[in-house]
């Protein structure tokens, strides 16, 4: 929430202010993958998964403001992490707010928190641990070129079958054109923070009995339900999310593979 951020400004750009922000949401518990922390403060080979964003972040060749987004009870905790991951020399400020309940709510305030003169944002799940600088340049330069919303996606490999609750199946969905769907999704500043007032506005109280609110699960369903046209760039493999312990493992393997960490460089 913008009324208890912390701004912690790492390094700044005299001459020029930078236009690209950038939300890290990272205030989920993370209650499938059964860790003892937030799933956000879980380490990766000896790092945090706020440690390995930030540094694909802060590696992104122009200045930006990162705000970083978590649980109550872990903001002093980031605001640690965010000290070790920046250099001292970086063009990158970062301030770290508190999330919401649920991830639409956590995005608004991280968008609440970013200062008037960004004007493209991105937004990213602490989830995807691994998701290359690459991958934000290029959902950046397609929102810079369209002015639309632009999501990463990768294409659904496996057969896809729709089942009922008693897991018996009733038909093979054609997979062509479906994609999977990762972040960071990119957009407008003002085109996203508006489509979160108007989601805010629209999930208050239900008014009547039936009336259920079906949450958004990414940031690019809120600007379409506004109307918003929504694009897409080629996503990376290496972008996998961390639901279950499982996936740590591959993310691990992933890791392994791509070497020295430093090295970035696109799996699509
Ligand atoms: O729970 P799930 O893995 O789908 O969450 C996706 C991302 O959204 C995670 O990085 C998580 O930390 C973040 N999140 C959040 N605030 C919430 C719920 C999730 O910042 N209330």
């Amino acid at each position: 929430m913008s009324s208890s951020s912390v701004p912690v400004a790492k390094g700044s750009t005299p001459h020029e202010l930078p236009t690209l922000g950038v939300v890290l949401v990272a205030a989920g518990r993370g209650e499938r993958l059964g860790a003892d922390e937030p799933k956000a403060f879980v380490k990766l080979r000896g790092s945090t998964l706020i440690e390995h964003c930030i540094k694909a972040i802060s590696a992104l060749p122009h200045a930006g403001h990162l705000v970083v987004v978590t649980p109550d009870s872990h903001a002093a905790a980031a605001l640690e992490l965010v000290g070790r991951s920046i250099d001292s020399g970086s063009s990158w400020a970062v301030s770290v707010v508190h999330g919401g309940r649920e991830r639409h709510e956590s995005v608004r305030f991280g968008l609440e928190a970013l200062p008037d003169h960004i004007e493209v944002v991105l937004v990213h799940d602490a989830a995807r641990p691994l998701a290359p600088t690459e991958l934000f340049e290029r959902v950046s330069r397609e929102v810079q070129r369209t002015g639309d919303a632009v999501i990463p996606v990768l294409p659904v490999a496996d057969t896809l079958k729709r089942v009922d609750s008693q897991g018996v199946v009733h038909e093979t969905v054609d997979r062509a054109p479906l994609v999977s769907v990762q972040t960071p999704q990119g957009f407008m500043r003002e085109r996203l923070a508006a489509a979160h007032e108007s989601l805010r506005i629209a999930s208050g109280p239900p008014q009547s009995p039936g009336d259920v609110h079906v949450l958004p699960t990414d940031d690019a369903e809120v600007v379409q339900r506004s109307g918003d046209t929504v694009r897409t760039v080629p996503g990376d493999t290496a972008a996998h999310k961390l639901t279950t312990a499982g996936d740590l493992a591959l993310l691990e393997a992933l890791f392994a593979i791509r070497g020295d960490s430093t090295a970035r460089g696109a799996r699509s």
